[in-house]
């Protein structure tokens, strides 16, 4: 099963890739004690961790809702042939992902939204395609919410820290065509997208870091694009990823948000879970604890 039914909206899981990152714990969560890995070990292999070579997993994917009649895109993945020097395994991809979300019965055309939740290089790939030479909008019908704050921070005209960085190229091929298409709208703090969707500002993983939150019926979930990697950071929130650009602000953003989720009964759904996509969780002695996964098939 790849779909869920929360409230009125309909939710289906779309994967552009899955698998080993190439990156053990200590790289991919600096400082994060073997030890603490070792006691969280049943529950993240195998879909989160490979135990004999102890290399980390993650999954690319889209989440597609369907609500009040329009077709929304969380996240673009990393696209097709892309040149990315400094992220290489993602550079010059020809991986199906239209074929997938055609599969799901969605094609380019049909999608009303696209939801960046921040502008990293693994999601927003799939804004645009290759047409000959040029970078050109896929989804030609979509308004493309973008957080304002990440569109100024990863445009090297005003940070050329950009070069260099995995983001290399990714504002160029992948931001600026939508740009320049009219097809962008840049949002600060909140942004209500229908009775019952909205997102919200979660900054410290990026500056424009954001989540979207469901609440419909008497379901609640959120979407939670790269406040976590890892259930490993459900049970350890104080650990951060390698690719955190405010440690400290991603660690207060991570623990409000799953604190809000806990008190909810909220379905998180991150970006990047493999396995089941999601999960329940509850409040454990200053930490937090899986109480169930999203009832998706395995990836
Ligand atoms: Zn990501």
């Amino acid at each position: 099963m790849s779909d869920i039914v929360l409230g009125d909206v309909e939710v289906t899981r779309v994967e552009e890739m899955h698998g080993p990152v190439g990156m053990t714990p200590d790289v991919f969560f600096p400082g994060s004690p073997k030890e603490e890995w070792a006691e969280h070990q049943s529950l993240l292999v195998p879909d989160f961790l490979d135990a004999d070579t102890d290399i980390c997993a993650i999954a690319v994917q889209t989440w597609v809702l369907r609500s009040e009649g329009k077709t929304i895109l969380i996240d673009t993945g990393v696209g097709n042939h892309k040149e990315r020097p400094y992220a290489p395994f993602w550079g010059h991809l020809e991986l199906d992902f239209l074929g997938n979300l055609e599969r799901a019965g969605v094609r380019p055309d049909d999608v009303d939204i696209v939801i960046n939740t921040h502008l990293h290089v693994d999601h927003v790939g799939w804004n645009t395609r290759l047409e000959g030479q040029y970078w050109v909008p896929t989804f030609r019908n979509a308004t493309y919410l973008m957080p304002r704050a990440d569109f100024e921070y990863w445009n090297p005209a005003n940070n050329p820290r950009i070069a260099g960085g995995v983001n290399q190229n990714v504002f160029e091929d992948s931001i600026a065509p939508v740009h320049a298409a009219g097809q962008v709208m840049l949002w600060e703090s909140s942004y209500l997208i229908d009775s019952d969707l909205y997102l919200q500002s979660a900054p410290g993983h990026t500056p424009g870091s954001s989540v979207l939150m469901l609440d419909s019926g008497t379901d609640r979930a959120v979407f939670a694009g790269d406040l976590l990697h890892s259930p490993f950071q459900i049970m350890q929130p104080e650990h951060n990823s390698c690719f955190c650009e405010d440690a400290d602000a991603a660690r207060i953003t991570r623990r409000d948000i799953l604190g809000r989720a806990a008190d909810n009964n909220a379905l998180i759904l991150p970006a990047h879970f493999a396995g089941h996509g999601g999960l329940e969780i509850e409040r454990a002695a200053g930490s937090f604890r899986i109480t169930r996964w999203a009832p998706l098939d395995r990836l």
